[in-house]
């Protein structure tokens, strides 16, 4: 009860506070209208990356075609047909991303769920997907109740809201397994451990569906494999990743 309220005042709070006081831009400190980001400092954002895996979204070290593929994705093919992402994770947008996550910045849901809005219609829309359903991927519950919210739920719900798509909060149950750091494991351990972590509930209606699965910041992929997985399983017709990030390198 009183951890629902702390949230719902979190999440209210912003709106409070911006009745007494005007916003101030998360970068600059210079007022900032309705957003957490002046427009300058949105503009100045960086969102360029190398060329990227065409498949998991790898950013290569070296200049590659449009068509490059990376070695994990030749060796291992994911279950989800291609990823998108938006930033590479470190900087400004690091920066925006750890206070989104680690403390509390809800209030930053909008400006991030911007950037997302824009790979949507830049890249995504033009190559006619067929996009039906967006999915967050879930958190372990007891993780989710002590942060009080989990960040890819914010992002997606907001995301399917605007572009009026529909959205499945609870399609993906994360489930414990008893998982060491996930970075310790050989990258075969660490596919068979996330497939184990991820169940779709069998009530959603998702099959034949194609899929938008969201989440804040992709690092190896395996996640999002192990979630789209899950969710072809259940009869999704495809899965597609929007990521804020990833970083260059592991
Ligand atoms: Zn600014
Ligand atoms: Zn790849």
């Amino acid at each position: 009860m009183l951890r629902h309220l702390a949230l719902t005042l979190r999440r209210w709070g912003g709106w409070l506070l911006d009745a007494v006081y005007p916003r101030d831009c998360f970068f600059c400190g210079r007022p900032s209208g309705d957003s957490q980001i002046c427009q300058a400092c949105y503009e100045r954002l960086s969102l360029a990356r190398n060329p990227a895996c065409l498949i998991c979204g790898a950013e290569s070290a070296m200049p590659e075609g449009p068509d490059f593929v990376c070695s994990d994705c030749l060796h291992h093919r994911p279950a989800f047909a291609r990823a998108f992402v938006a930033a590479r994770y470190e900087g400004d947008i690091r920066d925006l991303i750890h206070a989104f996550k680690y403390h509390g910045g809800l209030w930053l849901t909008d400006d991030l769920v911007r950037i997302l809005v824009g790979v949507y219609i830049g890249r995504i829309v033009p190559l006619r997907l067929g996009i039906d359903a967006v999915v967050p991927v879930p958190m372990l519950l007891r993780k989710r109740r002590k942060r009080g919210y989990n960040q890819a739920e914010e992002l997606a719900r907001l995301l399917a809201a605007q572009l009026h798509l529909p959205y499945f909060p609870k399609a993906l149950k994360r489930v414990h397994t008893g998982v060491l750091s996930q970075t310790r494991l050989a990258r075969g351990e660490r596919l068979a451990n996330a497939k184990r972590a991820y169940r779709t509930r069998r009530a959603e209606p998702l099959r034949d569906r194609t899929v938008l699965l969201i989440d804040d910041v992709l690092t190896t992929g395996a996640t999002c494999d192990a979630c789209a997985h899950a969710l072809r399983a259940a009869g999704a017709k495809r899965v597609y990743v929007l990521a804020l990030a990833r970083p260059l390198f592991l």
